[in-house]
Parts: C-alpha cells; structure tokens; sequence
C-alpha cells in the first residue's frame, strides 16, 4: 500500500511505498528524518494495525474525494445551469442539475475509502482491508491534542527523540 506521511517539524506531505520503504523517510521540504515504524500487515498491505509515522492505532476511514475536483465540478454545473435559466431555457436548466445530482451520487458509491491516522493525519491507499471506524470529531479533537503535546514534549522524554531522528 501506498503512505501519504505529514512531517511533523513542516506539514508538508510526501507519499511512499509501504513495501519497499526502510525503516526511515526524510522530509522533502525540511530534511527532518521520519522514523517508519511499518508493521508486517502494512507492508503486506493486508490491514492497517498501527500507524507507521506516529505508532498510533487510532485510524478512521472516509471517502477518498479530491476537494478541487468536487469544487471545481460544482462550479461549472452552477454557471452551466445559471446560464440556461438566464436565456429562458429553465427546463433544461433543472436537466442539468438532476443530472450532475445524479452523477455525483454515482461517483461517491464508487470512490474508494481512505484510511487516516487522527494524530498524524498520515493516509493508507491500497487494497487493503478496511477495518477502521468512520470519522469521531470528538476522538479527532482529543488525539490531535494528545499529538500536538507530544511534539512540543521537552526533549529527553523519550517521545520526542523519535522525531529528532538519527
Ligand atoms: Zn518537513
Ligand atoms: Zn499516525
């Protein structure tokens, strides 16, 4: 399976391979080192047990929308629509509107789910197993908490220093 992993120092993303990964990653923004701890489900892409960038076994699963595209979707149906109406032409203005409903309703039967990591945001594609929950805004709350403490956790906890790399 396929690993969008956060950095922890900079936000920025970088997406790696779970099979042929090592034990380490690092940063392609800041250099910072990101200790992989990648269990033998995960490189074997048969279910995701524990999070590889935080260790965390907190995971929920969503839909695998891209926002923009959505967006972008949204907005030329709208000014489609908005256009036929304006020349009169209201019938085929609702056309369009029940169809892009309809299309839309299709496409999301068909998305594929995302497993994420509620304290690292880290993302797990594959044909793996899904076995996480859906997403808990209040589990979501406490765990990006419990995470944002830990990095900030002064050095020499033993927490921090796996962050700090090698
Ligand atoms: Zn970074
Ligand atoms: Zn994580």
């Amino acid at each position: 399976m396929k690993v969008r992993v956060r950095c922890p120092a900079c936000g920025g993303t970088q997406q790696v391979s779970a099979a042929r990964t090592p034990s380490k990653t690092s940063c392609r923004r800041c250099g910072r080192i990101i200790p992989l701890a990648l269990t033998g489900s995960v490189r074997e892409d048969l279910e995701v047990d524990a999070c590889p960038v935080c260790e965390g076994r907190d995971l929920y699963v969503r839909k695998d929308l891209n926002r923009n595209m959505g967006l972008t979707a949204v907005v030329i149906v709208a000014l489609v629509s908005a256009g036929f109406l304006w020349s009169g032409r209201d019938l085929v203005a609702y056309a369009v509107l029940g169809a892009f409903a309809l299309v839309d309703f299709v496409i999301y039967q068909l998305l594929k789910e995302v497993t994420v990591c509620y304290r690292c945001q880290a993302e797990f594609r594959g044909s793996y197993r899904r076995t996480a929950p859906p997403f808990d805004l209040h589990i979501a709350e406490q765990l990006e908490l419990e995470y944002s403490r830990r990095l900030q956790a002064v050095p020499g906890s033993g927490v921090e220093t796996r962050f700090l790399g090698d």
